[in-house]
């Protein structure tokens, strides 16, 4: 981990926000605010313009998580709703219509692939999938009707980086717009907002909330119009937050300064630990990297790299089948983000709708695993990984890895 200098106001302090979010101060008040999980609120009359009417449209305990997260970015309050991928089509919505083109990262997660090539497409909109690595292939795809270019920085699962602000001056130049997915980072460690992106993504049931107890996603602009015609979207769709889930994610965010940092060291650690064992072809983590994407991860991320750490295995499939089976502290899972180490296998997990030949173009090989540190101690981490990795030497496997089935 390396610390280069914050871009961000001297006016926000994100430790001081996450720390205080959701707090009391009043005479006689609960320290911790209360769950409001009415779904309806009185009004003294058919002329009363109360904040909140109806909890579907909007409710204080939802608006509380939105306050704090759209503080984070010094934008507007947060439209908050029940998962990640029900703000993306929330977004979608409000940006896109029949005819429209979309230019989207060829690394972003399985299901945003899977909701524009499987569904949005049905609906008359194009997608076509670059590689946002490369500037000029994405200056080459936008054309005329291109509305939306959607990036995920770094990429999932492999980490590549976008440079933000890069694409978001192609992007604007040819009238279209910036949505970034920063849910590996969060807005502790990077600003999509300050490096040009006209919205920022969350899956907050990832980092955000960060104990594995509650689904939700944010979308975050300093767009009024935009803003307005998302929370729109929302009311005609009826994709909000829930009360008790908004209420858990607070609690969560009050403490994900320190867990996204602790557990970026232990990502690095982890990760350059990986780099030495034989049985692993390659680690993909930004403290890796070396030359301009080392300058690109030094100028775009706050401090540290994040927690999500990607290595494939020689062996395959049956190296992976074999090192999920033996490992005891890590937990196989399709989940990033919590404070347990998690192990994802993308080609049959979260990537396994996407295409096998984009799936191959990106990386995602049978034996490509991703690794999410949590707050365990790094040394009992790897001593998990150590067992799996001899479990692998073991069973020596079929050096020429089978085919991968998708399972789910
Ligand atoms: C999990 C995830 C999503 C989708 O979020 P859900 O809350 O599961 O709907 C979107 N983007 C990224 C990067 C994710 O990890």
């Amino acid at each position: 981990m390396t610390s280069s200098p914050s871009p961000r106001s001297a006016s926000v302090d994100p430790d001081l926000l996450c720390a205080r979010a959701g707090l009391n101060a009043g005479d006689g008040e609960p320290l911790v605010g209360a769950i409001v999980q009415s779904t309806t609120f009185c009004r003294s009359d058919v002329d009363s313009t109360c904040t909140h009417q109806y909890s579907r449209v909007s409710n204080p305990t939802v608006s509380t998580l939105e306050d704090a997260l759209g503080g984070l970015e010094r934008a507007l309050p947060a439209a908050c709703f029940a998962t990640g991928l029900a703000a993306e089509t929330a977004l979608f919505l409000a940006l896109l219509k029949q005819g429209d083109h979309v230019v989207c990262g060829r690394s972003v997660y399985g299901g945003t692939t899977r909701l524009l090539r499987q569904v949005l497409c049905d609906f008359g909109v194009e997608t076509t999938f670059v590689d946002a690595t490369d500037i000029d292939d994405v200056a080459a795809t936008l054309r005329p009707n291109t509305r939306l270019v959607f990036v995920e920085t770094p990429a999932n699962p492999t980490l590549d980086l976008t440079d933000l602000r890069a694409v978001a001056d192609l992007t604007h130049a040819a009238g279209a717009c910036l949505a970034v997915d920063n849910t590996f980072l969060t807005p502790v460690l990077q600003q999509p907002l300050d490096l040009g992106a006209d919205v920022s993504i969350y899956s907050t049931t990832k980092f955000i909330e960060g104990h594995s107890t509650s689904l939700g996603g944010a979308l975050v602009t300093r767009d009024d119009a935009l803003l307005q015609r998302l929370r729109f979207i929302r009311k005609c769709t009826g994709a909000i937050q829930s009360p008790l889930n908004a209420w858990l994610t607070v609690q969560g965010l009050r403490t994900l300064p320190l867990r996204i940092r602790h557990q970026s060291v232990t990502a690095t650690t982890v990760a350059a630990w990986l780099a030495d064992q034989p049985a692993v072809r390659a680690v993909h983590h930004p403290s890796r990297l070396t030359g301009a994407p080392r300058d690109l991860a030094e100028r775009q991320h706050l401090g540290a790299h994040g927690a999500v750490v990607t290595f494939d295995l020689r062996g395959g499939i049956d190296a992976a089948r074999t090192f999920t089976a033996h490992l005891t502290l890590c937990r196989v899972v399709e989940h990033v983000g919590a404070i347990d180490t998690l192990i994802t296998h993308p080609a049959t997990m979260t990537h396994a709708d996407v295409p096998i030949e984009q799936r191959r173009a990106v990386g995602i090989t049978d034996g490509l695993l991703r690794l999410s540190a949590g707050l365990e101690p790094v040394d009992a981490i790897i001593a998990d990984l150590d067992r799996a990795l001899r479990a692998i030497r073991a069973e020596p496997t079929t050096q020429e890895a089978r085919p991968c089935v998708a399972t789910t």
